[in-house]
C-alpha cells in the first residue's frame, strides 16, 4: 500500500523518536514551532531533542561567532540579537543568537580559536544571574569548574576562547552589572582571551542604550583586528520571511490570534502554567485605592483556583499585557498596512538559528496587538537602521541627524517619551512609511514582555486569590504632544472599568481588545503566570520584622501583615510586626487604609504603623523621617534579629533607607559608621535583610 503524508509524518516521528532516546538528544536538532514545544521545554526536563553542544551546532550551521545572552526583561536578547546583525552586516561576521540555557559549557575548552564568543549578561536584583544565565554562571564559576578534556582551572583551559562581554545593569543596587563582572573575571582566569573592554552599561542613571552604543564601536575595532575582518557596507538583510496568505482566512484554526501558543489556540487550556504558558485567569474583584482624580490605583483579585498554580506570600505574578489599540492603529497606520492589518502572515526565519518571537501563522494585527513592544522607548541606533526606509529625502535626512547625535536624539525623542510609531508620524507628518520590511520591526522592537507586581495577598489567608496593587502609569511631559500611558497598567485600569460598568470604559481613546484573541478573555480575565521569589517572612512568626514599604511598594506587606494577623487569630504567637507606609496625602493615596485596623484587632500592640505624609503638611515627611524617629525602636529589633524587609522604589527610597539603617546602627550601639555598614551587609548576606525593589 502507498503511504500517505500522514503515514510519512507518523514514521519520520516514530524513527526521530527512537533516535532521540539513544543519543539522549545530543545529536540532533530541531528547527520547529518553538510555541508547540514551549510547554515541555519550559518546564527544564524535557531539553531533549536540541543539540546542546554550541560547538557543533556552529559547525553545523556554519557560524563563527555565537552571541549569547542571560535576559530577563528582553533588553540584553535584543542587544544581543543587534550585535548579531551588526557583527554580520558590517564585518561579515556568521553570527547566530543563542539562549544561554540552551546549550552546555563543559566543551568551551574546545572552542576554536578562530571564532568568537560574545557574553551579553544582564545583573539581576541582588546581584543575581538572570533566570536563563543560572546553570551558565554556577557552571563557569564553580569552585571545580570542569571542561571534557578534564584540565582544570589552574592549567587555563580556555586558552582557544576569544570573547567579547557586555553588561546590563543598574548602579542603584550594590552589586552593580555583577554577572558581567564575574564572568569575566572567571573566563579571564580559565585563560581566554577578551576583546576590547568589558561593557557595562546603566539602567540607574538611564544611560543602557548609550552605554552600549559608546562601548560597541572600539569593541568592534578590536574584534576587527584580531580576527583580520574587514569592514563592508552595511546593507540591511532581513533576517525573517514574511510571507502574505491572501488564500486564508483569519479565522481558520491554524491561525494565532494572539494565543501565546499552540496549547492556547488549540482550545481549552492546559497547564503546567509557566512563563511560556499563561493562565488565562478570571480578575474575581477590582476596584480603586486612591480617591484623587488625576491618579489610578488598582487592587485586583486574580483568581487561580484549578490551575495547579501555587504562590507563596512575597511571590510575584506576572500580568502578559495587550497593546492599547489606540497604538496598534497607530503602528498599523505608520507603516502602510492599516488595510491589511487581518491579512493572514507566515513568519519564518531565513536563518535557521533565527527564533521568530510568536507564534506564526497569524495577522499583522495580532503580531502587533499580542508580541510586539510598540510603546517603549525608541532606540537611536534603530532610528538610525531606519532611516534608509524613509518616506522622503528630508525625512531621511532628518532620522539620520537623530541617530547620530545623542543629545539631539534626547531632546528630540527620549525628553518627549514618544515611542516608535509616534516618532515616525511625527516626522513625516503622518505620512505611512511602507518602505519598511515588517521584518525590521520584528527584528527591531522586543517582543511584549509580561510585568511583574508583588502579590499583595497572603498564601495562608488564601490561597486560590492572587491581590496585586497597582499603581496607572500615566504622564505627560510639557513638549510633547502625546500623554504616555503604561502599557499593562492601563489595560489592568481597562479591565476594572469593564467589570465595574463604568460609564465611560475607555476614558483615554486607548481602545484594548479586552476580550483578547477569539473572545478567550472574555468574562474579564487575563493571562498571569506566578514568579518565586526569595522575599520571605520568617519561618517562625515570633520573629520580630520591620518592613519599609512607601506607595505600592506596601503590597508584599499587605501580605505579610495579612499573614501575621490571621497567625495570631489562629493562636500563634507572633512577634513585633513594624511597617513604615508613605504616601501624599492621607485623603487620597493611604492604601488599605481602612484594613490596617482591622489586623491590629487581631496583633494588638504588636503591630505598629508609622505613616509618613508627603504633601499635608508644610514639611514634606518620608519614611525615612519616620525611620530616624523609632531608630531606636529598630536597633532594639535588629538585635532581637528581627527580619528587615525594604519595598517598592529602587533608585532613591531603597538606598537611602540602607544608609539610613547603617547610621541609626552605629548610633544606637554606638560604633562607628563602616561598623554598621558592615552589620548591614552582613544582614544583607545572611537573609535578614531583604529587598523587594523594581
Ligand atoms: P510601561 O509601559 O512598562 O512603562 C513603564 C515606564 O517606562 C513609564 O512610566 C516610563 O517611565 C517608561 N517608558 C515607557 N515607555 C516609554 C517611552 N516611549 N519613552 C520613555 N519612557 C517610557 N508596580 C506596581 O504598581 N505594584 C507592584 O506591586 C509592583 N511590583 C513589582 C515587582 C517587581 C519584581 C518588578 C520588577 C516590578 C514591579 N512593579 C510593580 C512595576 C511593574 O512591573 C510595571 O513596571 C509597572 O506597573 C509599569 O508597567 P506598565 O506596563 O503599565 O508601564
Amino acid at each position: 500500500a502507498q503511504l500517505d503524508t500522514l503515514d510519512i509524518i507518523v514514521l519520520a516521528a516514530l524513527l526521530l523518536g527512537t533516535v532521540a532516546y539513544f543519543t539522549k538528544g545530543t545529536y540532533w536538532a530541531v528547527y520547529g514551532d518553538p510555541y508547540g514545544n514551549s510547554l515541555a521545554a519550559s518546564n527544564g526536563t524535557a531539553r531533549a531533542g536540541k543539540s546542546r553542544n554550541i560547538i557543533e551546532k556552529m559547525e553545523e550551521q556554519d557560524k563563527n561567532c555565537v552571541v549569547f545572552y542571560g535576559s530577563q526583561t528582553g533588553t540584553a536578547e535584543d542587544y544581543a540579537s543587534r550585535l548579531a546583525k551588526e557583527g554580520h552586516s558590517r564585518f561579515g561576521l556568521k553570527t547566530m543568537v543563542a539562549d544561554l540555557e540552551d546549550y552546555d559549557y563543559e566543551n568551551l575548552d574546545k572552542f576554536p580559536d578562530d571564532k568568537l564568543a560574545v557574553f551579553v549578561l544582564a545583573t539581576y536584583g541582588e546581584g543575581e544571574p538572570t533566570d536563563n544565565a543560572v546553570e551558565f554562571y554556577e557552571f563557569i564559576g564553580g569552585e571545580d569548574v570542569a571542561f571534557s578534556e578534564g584540565a582544570s582551572a589552574e592549567d587555563k583551559p580556555l586558552q582557544n576562547l576569544k570573547y567579547v562581554t557586555f553588561g546590563l545593569g543598574n548602579n542603584t543596587y550594590e552589586h552593580y552589572n555583577s554577572m558581567v563582572r564575574n564572568v569575566d573575571k572567571y573566563l579571564t582566569k580559565l585563560g581566554a582571551k577578551r576583546l576590547g573592554a568589558a561593557g557595562e552599561g546603566d539602567d540607574g542613571a538611564g544611560t543602557m542604550e548609550e552605554d552600549f552604543l559608546a562601548w560597541k564601536e572600539p569593541m568592534w575595532t578590536a574584534v576587527q583586528e584580531e580576527m583580520s575582518l574587514e569592514e563592508r557596507e552595511a546593507v540591511y538583510e532581513a533576517v525573517f520571511e514574511i510571507t502574505e496568505k491572501p488564500e486564508m482566512d483569519a479565522d481558520e484554526d491554524e491561525v494565532y490570534l494572539g494565543e501565546p501558543n499552540k496549547n492556547h489556540l488549540e482550545g481549552a487550556q492546559k497547564g503546567p502554567f509557566n512563563a511560556n504558558n499563561p493562565f488565562i485567569a478570571p480578575i474575581a474583584e477590582s476596584s480603586e485605592l486612591f480617591t484623587a482624580k488625576d491618579r489610578n490605583c488598582l487592587h485586583m483579585e486574580i483568581d487561580i483556583s484549578g490551575s495547579n498554580l501555587s504562590y507563596t506570600t512575597g511571590d510575584h505574578i506576572a500580568v502578559w499585557p495587550t497593546n492599547a489599540g489606540k497604538e496598534v492603529d497607530r503602528f498599523l497606520s505608520i507603516l502602510g498596512l492599516a488595510d491589511k492589518r487581518h491579512m493572514v502572515i507566515a513568519v519564518k526565519g531565513l536563518d535557521p538559528t533565527a527564533k521568530v518571537p510568536f507564534p506564526s501563522p497569524t495577522t499583522y494585527d495580532a503580531a502587533i496587538r499580542y508580541h510586539m513592544e510598540i510603546c517603549a522607548p525608541v532606540s537611536r541606533q534603530f532610528v538610525s537602521t531606519l532611516a534608509q526606509f524613509a518616506p522622503t529625502d528630508d525625512v531621511k535626512t532628518e532620522m539620520t541627524k537623530l541617530g547620530g547625535d545623542k543629545d539631539y536624539f534626547h531632546e528630540k525623542v527620549i525628553d518627549r517619551h514618544l515611542n516608535l510609531a509616534q516618532l515616525l508620524e511625527i516626522l513625516s507628518n503622518g505620512q505611512p512609511w511602507p518602505k519598511v520590511p515588517f521584518s525590521l520591526m520584528i527584528e527591531g522592537l522586543i517582543k511584549i514582555q509580561p510585568r511583574y507586581y508583588s502579590i499583595s495577598s497572603s498564601s495562608l489567608v488564601q490561597k486560590d486569590k492572587i491581590s496585586i496593587t497597582a499603581v496607572v502609569e500615566s504622564s505627560h511631559k510639557p513638549n510633547s504632544p502625546h500623554v504616555l500611558k503604561g502599557v499593562t497598567t492601563n489595560y489592568l485600569l481597562a479591565l476594572k472599568q469593564k467589570q465595574q460598568g463604568e460609564p465611560e470604559p475607555d476614558p483615554h481613546g486607548l481602545n484594548y481588545a479586552l476580550t483578547g484573541p477569539r473572545n478567550k478573555y472574555d468574562g474579564i480575565h487575563v493571562p498571569v503566570h506566578v514568579r518565586h521569589s526569595n522575599f520571605k517572612l520568617p519561618s517562625d512568626p515570633s520573629k520580630p520584622i520591620v518592613m519599609v514599604g512607601p506607595g505600592t511598594g506596601v503590597a508584599p506587606f499587605r501580605a505579610f501583615v495579612q499573614e501575621r494577623a490571621a497567625q495570631a487569630k489562629a493562636g500563634q504567637i507572633v512577634g513585633k510586626t513594624v511597617l513604615f507606609f508613605g504616601c501624599r496625602r492621607r485623603e487620597e493615596d493611604f492604601l488599605y487604609q481602612n484594613e490596617w485596623d482591622k489586623y491590629k484587632e487581631a496583633l494588638g500592640d504588636n503591630f505598629v504603623l508609622h505613616v509618613a505624609f508627603s504633601r499635608d503638611g508644610p514639611k514634606k515627611v518620608y519614611v525615612q523621617h519616620k525611620m530616624e524617629e523609632a531608630a531606636e525602636e529598630i536597633n532594639k529589633l535588629l538585635e532581637q534579629k528581627a527580619y528587615f524587609y525594604v519595598c517598592g522604589d529602587a533608585s532613591n527610597m531603597a538606598r537611602e533607607v540602607n544608609t539610613l539603617l547603617s547610621k541609626i546602627i552605629s548610633k544606637h550601639r554606638n560604633v562607628p559608621e563602616t561598623k554598621g555598614e558592615e552589620i548591614v551587609k552582613a544582614m544583607r548576606a545572611s537573609n535578614q535583610y531583604q529587598e523587594d525593589v523594581w
